[in-house]
């Protein structure tokens, strides 16, 4: 399947997989192996010395999981792609991979909280410092960067203020100094948002949350040019070892064909449920980027399809009126994590963000009364009901 003529829509269900090549099997096959056989103990040989090409053992390679690096290339836009056991163990071998000691990270304002806790273990054992910068403008930028920054790190939308960075002024910038930018672009998924298109180097993705959809899976994702996959894949993944079982590879391939058609569904029923809320008198301080007041809403309409299936946002009152709300809900999970069918609302100070110091967190926006919620695909009415009656009773 030639995937550069087809559409999104297409790509996601087609894209890394010809079922003649499988006794004409509609759907992937599972390669549940831990090794593969060899025909002679030459063609072994070969393929350790990577001569021929061909699978040794599914730490190094895998089919279906090969399918699945496959199929978020194409999506991404990107030349090659990495599967990994959790977002983490993705975002860890591709900061190891860009990174020694002395080096630096830029990041920015927010980043995911293992994000942060992991820069911080960099910092304490390896001498890897790091610094958060607003990325607001070129010159911000360009101050922030220092001679020793061999990698600029973003989250855009940042959880959970829904701040935006502008992509591709960032790439300019990066570009003229040489310095690789990663996005993690767990928020948006593939559909919303495409870095690689803007400019940037690397994306990474928590394949837990959109890409999956069905809140089954933990793995990650990480999509750059083939050079720097291939060096990761043997080094950094090969070598630490956090690669995703087949099982895992199986069902995300399954989770992405329905990517575009669930994505559609979380922003519609969040663009609803944004118009209930900022007009409830019980809550304040929404930060939501398809609103059109939102400072960042022009960065939006550049990079971002739709402004995506999460909302941010304060119940009026302190931290125990916003966990009374938390617990009157009943159609609503209290839940970490995101992407899911099921709508999910967490309180990030003593949940996603309890890791990062105070002071830190005050900076970000993230006070005591925030929630997150993660807009699922039931019917919007019943959502709506739900936060409405909880908000009567406190
Ligand atoms: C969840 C998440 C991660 C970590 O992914 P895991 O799959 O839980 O390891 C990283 N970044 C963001 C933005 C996330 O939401």
């Amino acid at each position: 399947m030639k995937s550069k003529e087809v559409r999104f829509e297409t790509e996601v269900i087609h894209s890394g997989y010809s079922s003649e090549r499988f006794e004409g099997s509609l759907t992937p096959p599972l390669f549940q192996t831990s090794t593969f056989t060899f025909d002679t103990a030459e063609q072994g040989e070969r393929r350790f010395a990577g001569v021929e090409d061909g699978y040794i053992y599914s730490r190094l390679g895998n089919p279906t999981v090969k399918m699945l690096e496959e199929r978020i290339a194409v999506i991404e836009k990107g030349e090659a792609a990495l599967a990994f056991s959790s977002g983490m163990a993705a975002v860890s071998a591709i900061v190891v991979a860009l990174t020694k000691t002395g080096d630096h990270i830029l990041c920015s304002q927010g980043i995911y909280g293992c994000t942060f806790g992991f820069l911080q273990l960099l910092k304490e054992k390896y001498e890897i410092s790091h610094d958060f910068s607003l990325m607001n403008s070129k010159e911000v930028l360009e101050d922030a960067i220092l001679p020793n920054t061999t990698c600029i790190y973003i989250e855009t939308p940042i959880n959970p203020t829904m701040k935006l960075v502008d992509l591709q002024m960032v790439a300019e910038v990066a570009r003229q100094k040489g310095i690789p930018v990663v996005v993690d672009n767990t928020f948006c998924s593939p559909y919303l948002q495409q870095p690689l298109l803007h400019g940037c180097d690397v994306v990474i993705h928590s394949a837990t949350k959109y890409i999956c959809g069905h809140g089954d899976v933990i793995a990650g994702l990480a999509i750059g040019n083939q050079d720097f996959i291939k060096r990761v894949a043997m080094t950094t993944q090969k070598d630490i070892g956090g690669i995703i079982s087949p099982f895992d590879a199986w069902l995300l391939l399954r989770g992405l064909k329905t990517l575009p058609v669930r994505m559609d569904r979380h922003c519609d029923n969040a663009n609803r449920l944004y118009s209930f809320l900022k007009n409830h008198p019980k809550v304040e301080d929404l930060h939501f980027p398809g609103d059109e007041g939102h400072p960042d809403y022009s960065i939006m309409k550049k990079q971002m399809k739709r402004p995506g299936g999460l909302i941010s946002f304060s119940i009026k009152g302190t931290k125990e009126t916003a966990q009374a709300f938390m617990n009157k809900l009943n159609l609503i999970k209290i839940a970490v994590s995101l992407g899911d069918a099921e709508t999910l609302i967490q309180h990030p100070a003593t949940m996603t963000h309890a890791v990062v110091p105070n002071e830190e967190r005050e900076r970000m926006g993230i006070h005591d009364t925030l929630l997150r919620l993660s807009v699922g695909l039931e019917a919007w009415e019943d959502i709506q009901a739900d936060i409405e009656q909880a908000l009567e009773k406190i």
